[in-house]
């Protein structure tokens, strides 16, 4: 009888390579065919409707009846064209996915069928979402939420359905999405930087954020996938001993890709290109089989819905390739693990990057003051930003000597890092000689400023030149979640940089001297978080420590830092959360935490007594009947022809009993900690107890994977999940 993974890999040997998205012609021909873009709507709607439209996206003005039935009417006018049927509005609920619910636009009246899509529909939609997550700013008894478009975002067809990029909020308005507080988040980050940026230029208006989201994945050939439960149910593997040849020899970064991916590759990035989606690069990452590609920045909330579209047209265009994307920050034990490194800058509307250093000391001076208020805000909320990025999936990437470490810091480069010692180390600056060396600091930066290719792998939070890379976001993560908190802890922290050089400025202090006395004490008080060396050091675990700097070493621990008067204080001034939807969000990710290690806890006990302990009682049996037979043969000197039998009988014995005990006591752990009323704390002895009883529990069955027969055993190997 064949096992599952014999057959598997039977199937997996017939999956051929081959294209199934192609298109005709250069990209340029078909870039954005699937998206309602500004200028594609003027051509379906009135001039009235269309400037009602942008000013919508650009200033946000609400949308009046009378034009959103028009509006309505257009945009069903182009998608009925483009061969849709349907229509939804799409939204981020607090589970880092997307959601969707589907509505035909036909509709029969009288025995007469037509399309009908009306402004209401458009603007609002009130989808039965009792069962998204909420933390409890739903009653069961009022259980409505409803989704409302955001007009900055463009709607597209995708698989024959108009999609509309909405929001989600409760009946009472509090957000139930990451894609409201990320808005809003934006809009406190305008308000600051144009108050800062003013002072230096006051032609600036507004503010914008850039973002470039580099996307790491894995790929597992599908058959093999499905012959894996915890990969199909967790996303990653429970079990599974190490290859003997993984990423030693380091052959596989920018290695040439294999054909079957690249062919992949081209059909997503069709699909993708269509979509509006300008993808750049791809090529192959660090571990076997994991992959990178990243499009060109471009708006923030713009970058974060691509960036959750592309990973679902990369899930759909993989099926055709019979190929599983996995998108799980640590699939397989013992090699990197993947993420979503956030590339983001913030511009004015005048067209200046804030982060770039320039060639007039003004530009300079204005550079000092956004990347001296950077540093202040992730000082002072660096146990807040690691948070933003801990769950359970990249609890098991970050802090690993290949991931960004579990603590906060700043790299900046050699360059950068002297100019801020020299303005540490300046006299007071009022001195003459200090406004002086001030100056010449200022004056020297674009000519000393070197290339962006200084580059610090082990930082969690690295300067690149003209923006920050903050490398320890989980590739599975919709990035929202944590750019909001990006955005508001540097909007804070802008608005103090302002209000002091106001105060200074009212003292009689010069402009530019107030400015740098501003740029000193905030970049001296921030002086902890910044770090140049490796990231990965023992030295630096204590160092930190030192420093005073918090790591995040058990996530549910970490999200006590949405408890803290400084987060608190921090969203509601900015009216980006208010505190409910801050414990709202709390409750969730606790939730969250315990519902994926409750999944894995399960499944790895199913493993063990399904698939593992039979498997290595078959093997068992062999093994006892062949020393049986020896002993007929040989007599009372049998030991002297079967004693290797003998020990690795010794040895399957007691493994497969230390498994068998070790799922039972996980059951018990699991069972006891479900008992605990609440859910934080029922997180905490969660990421404790039960995980520890898993590693347990993992031991013994890797063991048994090296010692069984190959032909028995039941699940697929790391190395034939890990090489095509
Ligand atoms: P690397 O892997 O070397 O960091 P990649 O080319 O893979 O570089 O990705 C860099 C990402 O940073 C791209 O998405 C790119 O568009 C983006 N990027 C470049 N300049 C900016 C900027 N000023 N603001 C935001 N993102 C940027
Ligand atoms: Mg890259």
């Amino acid at each position: 009888m064949a096992t599952f993974r014999q057959r598997a890999l039977n199937e997996a040997a017939m999956h051929q390579t081959g294209r199934y998205y192609e298109e005709a012609g250069p990209v340029s021909g078909y870039f954005g065919k699937n998206v309602l873009d500004l200028d594609k709507m003027r051509k379906y709607m009135s001039q009235k409707a269309y400037e009602a439209v942008i000013a919508s996206v650009k200033f946000g003005a609400k949308l009046d009846r009378s034009v959103s039935d028009e509006i309505a009417d257009g945009m069903k006018t182009w998608a009925i064209e483009m061969g849709a049927t349907h229509y939804t509005h799409l939204f981020h609920p607090l589970t880092d996915s997307t959601a969707e619910k589907h509505e035909a636009f036909v509709s029969v009246s009288e025995g007469h069928a037509f399309e009908k899509f009306k402004g209401s529909a458009l603007v609002q939609q009130e989808p039965d979402a009792s069962s998204f997550p909420n933390g409890g700013l739903r009653n069961t008894f009022e259980a409505r939420g409803y989704s409302a478009w955001d007009p900055s975002s463009p709607v597209f067809i995708m698989d024959g359905t108009l999609c509309i990029p909405s929001v989600f909020v409760s009946y009472t308005g509090e957000a139930l999405d990451t894609k409201a507080p990320n808005l809003k988040s934006m809009h406190a980050l305008s308000v600051a930087a144009t108050r800062v940026a003013s002072l230096f230029d006051e032609a600036v208006s507004s503010v914008w954020v850039n973002l470039g989201i580099e996307q790491e994945y894995f790929l597992v050939d599908e058959s093999l996938y499905n012959a894996r439960p915890d990969l199909m149910l967790s996303g990653r593997t429970v079990i599974g001993h190490t290859s003997a040849k993984d990423q030693q020899l380091e052959d596989h970064y920018f290695g040439a890709i294999p054909s079957r991916v690249s062919s992949f590759m081209k059909d997503f990035e069709t699909e993708a290109y269509k979509l509006g989606i300008l993808l750049q690069t791809r090529h192959n990452e660090v571990a076997p089989n994991q992959f990178e590609c990243a499009p060109l920045y471009c708006e923030a909330t713009k970058a974060i819905d691509q960036n959750m579209m592309l990973m679902i047209i990369m899930q759909k265009v993989a099926e055709k390739h019979h190929l599983k994307v996995i998108f799980h920050e640590k699939p397989f034990d013992g090699v990197n693990g993947s993420g979503k490194h956030c590339n983001w800058s913030i511009v004015t509307d005048t067209g200046t990057n804030l982060l770039s250093p320039g060639k007039t000391p003004t530009k300079n001076l204005s550079f000092l003051s956004f990347y001296a208020a950077v540093l202040k805000a992730m000082h002072r909320h660096h146990f807040l930003m690691m948070t933003s990025v801990a769950s359970l999936s990249n609890s098991y990437r970050l802090g690993g000597n290949e991931a960004p470490p579990a603590v906060m810091s700043v790299f900046s480069g050699s360059t950068l890092y002297r100019v801020f010692q020299s303005i540490m180390n300046m006299k007071d600056i009022k001195e003459s000689s200090s406004a002086q060396e001030s100056i010449t600091i200022v004056n020297s930066i674009p000519e000393i400023f070197p290339d962006n290719t200084d580059r610090n792998r082990t930082s969690p939070f690295a300067f690149t030149g003209n923006r920050f890379e903050f490398r320890a976001v989980g590739s599975s993560q919709n990035v929202a979640s944590t750019v909001y908190i990006l955005n508001s802890v540097v909007a804070e922290s802008l608005n103090e940089f302002r209000d002091e050089v106001d105060a200074l400025e009212a003292d009689g202090i010069e402009r530019s001297e107030a400015v740098m006395k501003v740029v000193r004490r905030f970049i001296t008080e921030s002086k902890d978080i910044m770090f140049e060396g490796n990231g990965y050091s023992k030295e630096w675990e204590e160092e930190s420590e030192k420093r005073g700097l918090r790591a995040v070493r058990n996530v549910p621990e970490s999200y006590e830092v949405y408890h803290e008067k400084q987060t608190l204080d921090m969203f509601s001034s900015l009216g980006v959360l208010a505190p409910n939807e801050v414990e709202a969000r709390f409750e969730i990710l606790n939730e969250t935490y315990v519902k994926k290690l409750q999944i894995e806890a399960r499944i790895i006990g199913d493993i063990c007594l399904n698939h593992v302990i039979p498997a290595a009682v078959r093997y068992q049996n062999i093994l006892i009947e062949n020393v049986k037979g020896v002993k007929e043969i040989f007599g009372k000197d049998y030991m002297n022809y079967c004693s290797a039998e003998i020990e690795t009988l010794k040895k399957i014995s007691t493994y497969i009993n230390n498994v068998s005990v070790d799922v039972d006591a996980l059951v018990e752990a699991r069972k006891k900690a479900n008992r605990i009323e609440n859910i934080a704390e029922r997180a905490k002895v969660y990421s404790h107890s039960v995980k520890d009883m898993m590693d347990k529990v993992r031991l013994s069955a890797d063991n048994l994977e090296m010692l069984i027969d190959d032909e028995m055993w039941p699940l697929p190997k790391y190395r034939e999940l890990l090489f095509f």
